[in-house]
């Protein structure tokens, strides 16, 4: 058997908090000794569910993005565990030790991604253990993967995961810490408004609107609403020129998608353009 990752399509989460629940039923009050003593009924998340608001009013998009003990291969908290503290079992997950870790804060700080809690009552450090008492009982896959009712958590050996690791990206990748938690289809920028006639108080659908940048050319037509919409934009300057028949084009200059760009209505004055 080869070591498991873990991979998230951001895509297909739907922010149910379904895997934060299930992690917590599977481990709060459970004691899995010597892999893992009992959660806390409040105050760790093993697994943790963000949510991110992009874009202003009209243009508003969120998404979720679930985060764990990445169970890396060149873990901090692994190094930090000169005698035994933590180890690495053989799926590839690490465990932090019940016994060996107690009062040892060190471990908590040692892990970049503050994924690690401090058990008060316990004096032990805790996180995700992969849910290694389940597997090493016969179950094929974590609680949080079990319980995810969209696909977006998944979950193998990393022989068999390729299609999904490949072209997929690590949580903070600068740690170089070699993370065996992936993440596809991370939305990138948008650029978005609705385009109108002001005289005719009326949208104008199939406007035709163009996003340039660097040479790269994006190009879609406003809907049945007026709207257009480009998703997942690299950050970069964009001018945006949009046009219809009948009114002169309207040129946005120099949009800089470090955040997502809503512009809101945008009218268009009758006429024809300069030559
Ligand atoms: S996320 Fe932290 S604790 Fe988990 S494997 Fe990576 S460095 Fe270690
Ligand atoms: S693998 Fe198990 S311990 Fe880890 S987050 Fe999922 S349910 Fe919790
Ligand atoms: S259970 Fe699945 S869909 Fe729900 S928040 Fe977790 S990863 Fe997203």
């Amino acid at each position: 058997m080869g070591k498991k990752v873990f991979v998230f399509d951001i895509s297909k989460c739907s922010g149910c908090y379904c895997c934060q629940f299930a992690c917590k039923d599977e481990h709060a009050g459970n004691d899995f000794r010597p892999i893992a003593a009992p959660q806390p009924d409040i105050g760790q998340f093993w697994i943790k569910v963000d949510d991110f608001t992009r874009g202003k009013a009209p243009n508003v998009r969120v998404h979720y993005i679930p985060r764990m003990c990445n169970h890396c291969d060149d873990c901090k908290v692994l190094a930090a565990a000169k005698n035994g503290e933590a180890y690495r079992n053989e799926d590839g997950f690490v465990i932090i030790d019940p016994e060996k870790a107690k009062g040892n804060k060190e471990l908590m700080n040692a892990c970049p991604y503050g994924v690690i809690y401090w058990n008060e009552e316990l004096d032990i450090p805790q996180k995700c253990t992969g849910c290694a008492h389940l597997l090493a009982n016969g179950y094929k896959v974590p609680r949080c993967v079990e319980m995810c009712p969209t696909g977006a958590l998944t979950f193998g050996d990393e022989d068999e995961m390729i299609e999904q690791t490949t072209g997929a990206t690590v949580m903070h990748p600068e740690y170089a810490t070699t993370p065996r938690v992936y993440y596809r289809n991370i939305p990138g920028q948008f650029i978005a408004g609705t385009v109108y006639d002001p005289e005719a108080k009326e949208i104008i659908k199939g406007a035709y609107v163009r996003a340039v940048t660097g040479g790269k050319l994006y190009e879609l037509y406003t809907d049945g609403y007026g709207d257009f919409w480009f998703k997942d934009l690299p950050v970069g300057i964009f001018d945006v020129y949009i046009k219809a028949e009948g009114y002169k084009t309207k040129v946005f200059k120099h949009l800089w998608t470090k955040e997502c760009l809503s512009l809101g209505d945008i009218p268009l004055e009758k006429g024809c353009d300069e030559e």
